[in-house]
């Protein structure tokens, strides 16, 4: 197999040949036929989040067909479509395991971060962490929806059922997410960065029905607002935005740190959260409605060797949606 190996933090991903993979017990193998680029290999490969490896293959938006399993493994065929997403294994003993908050596990594994991911010819799973994904739409398209799109409906959640929706940062989790909320018949107001008329447009065309730089106020208070941006700076400017008792939520996995603020933005019970991971309910709740949604993704494709040059044009913000790498 081969794969783009993270071979040193802040290091470009390089082309590696590596003796092919055997599923262990409770695993399978699938042949990757797309892997999704993430704002979270981004931290990834920048060693932003705590307790790096490396080497590492990052890569956490799998779509691929099994091509070899392991002992064990129920419910799951040779050729069968699966997604691979960002949680790949919990403990299942833990409080937080057995309070169905699997996302918060104490001893997790995370696909493209803790354990080899997806910029790959081939990548090996536990079998009880892949989704099947049936044979509706291509490979490059279902991939964004395996982390973007699962983590953005894990926020949309957390959120509240307010019909008045910000996002910040309009990038693969949101442009998915507006669609998702607009099929729920909520109204969303998209932020980006303060003169991004090009992405402003983008927003617009999958629904919103306003966007705006992030510095800008939105015509109305919002019931909620989620920020998919790494930046702490939009906290208390997307606090501003929310009616009383609204509720900001922080969906990446990373921030820039937090300016201080007046009380006053809080004051009245609006909340501040952050969403972390997925659980496997979560994958199954939202790709099981995935089909009736109609979500169009917009998708750039990368040959896999060119998995650097996607990571860079994510950073500089040169495509809307989601880069997609593909072997
Ligand atoms: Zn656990
Ligand atoms: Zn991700």
């Amino acid at each position: 197999m081969h794969a783009m190996v993270l071979k040193r933090l802040g290091r470009p991903l390089e082309w590696t040949e590596l003796p092919d993979r055997q599923p262990g017990p409770g695993q399978i193998r699938v042949k990757v036929a797309a892997c999704g680029v993430c704002r979270t290999d981004l931290h990834v490969v920048d060693g932003e989040l705590p307790r790096p490896q490396v080497p590492i293959i990052p890569g956490h938006e799998i779509v691929g067909r099994i091509d070899a399993i392991g002992s064990g493994v129920v419910g799951l065929a040779l050729g069968q479509r699966v997604g691979i997403p960002w949680l790949g294994h919990t403990c299942g003993a833990c409080a937080y395991c057995r309070m169905l908050r699997e996302n918060l596990c104490d001893r997790p594994l995370f696909t493209g971060f803790t354990r080899d991911g997806g910029f790959a010819t081939a990548a090996v799973a536990d079998a009880r962490f892949a989704f099947p994904l049936g044979e509706a739409g291509s490979d490059e398209s279902l991939a964004p929806l395996l982390c973007a799109g699962l983590i953005g409906w894990r926020a949309l959640g957390i959120a509240g059922a307010g019909k008045n929706l910000g996002l910040y940062g309009f990038g693969a989790a949101a442009h998915i997410l507006a669609q998702v909320a607009r099929w729920q018949g909520r109204s969303v107001f998209a932020f980006t960065r303060p003169g991004d008329a090009a992405t402003q447009d983008f927003a617009r065309s999958l629904g919103a029905v306003w966007a705006g730089g992030s510095d800008e106020s939105p015509p109305q208070l919002l019931d909620a607002a989620i920020i998919f941006a790494p930046l702490g700076d939009l906290v208390p400017l997307a606090l501003k935005t929310v009616r009383k008792g609204g509720r900001v939520v922080c969906a990446g996995i990373h921030m820039s740190d937090i300016p201080s603020f007046s009380y006053a933005l809080l004051w009245e019970e609006r909340q501040l959260l952050s969403v972390a991971n997925l659980t496997r309910q979560d994958g199954l709740d939202f790709l099981g409605q995935v089909p009736r949604m109609g979500i169009v993704t917009t998708t750039t494709r990368y040959p896999l060797q060119q998995a650097n040059e996607a990571l860079a044009d994510l950073r500089a913000g040169r495509f809307e949606g989601a880069a997609v790498l593909v072997p």
